[in-house]
């Protein structure tokens, strides 16, 4: 029983040793997930999210990707133009918003953990968020 007291205390210190040697950017990483607010402004009949790009890159997402996304759920056609989108039709800054939290929440945020710190893995021919934090695996149904 003594023993074993030990070899925790020795894991503890451990652990702690391992924490401090990780680069400052590994350990801060979730107080530093930010994802910026995205610009919104609407031409005529088109609307355009002058940030999209950087809102990808914080997300760690390829815009591609999150471009369809976007597309799908409001439902209209629409093109990357360097740093931004230009969608058809009028859509509010907050149905945006809407869709880029949905965004986060299906394929950014570990629903087991809430670490942003993921990646999407293809198996056989199912896709995975992968969890880089706590290792989970979380099947996604429709990418
Ligand atoms: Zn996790």
């Amino acid at each position: 029983m003594r023993k074993m007291e030990h070899d925790y205390y020795d894991y503890e210190k451990l652990l702690e040793k391992a924490y401090d040697e990780l680069p400052e950017n590994v350990k801060h990483h979730d107080s530093r997930f930010e994802v910026p607010t995205a610009v919104v402004t609407i031409e005529g009949n088109k609307t355009l999210i002058e940030n999209f790009r950087d809102i990808a890159e914080a997300m760690n997402r390829d815009p591609n990707h999150l471009l369809k996304f976007i597309l799908r759920e409001v439902a209209t056609a629409g093109a990357l133009e360097g740093r931004r989108v230009v969608l058809q039709g009028r859509f509010t800054p907050y149905m945006i918003a809407n869709k880029l939290k949905k965004y986060l929440k299906e394929y950014v945020i570990c629903p087991v953990c809430g670490s942003p710190d993921t990646k999407i893995i293809k198996k056989d021919r199912f896709h995975f968020l992968k969890c880089e934090a706590c290792g989970a695996e979380t099947p996604i149904t429709h990418l």
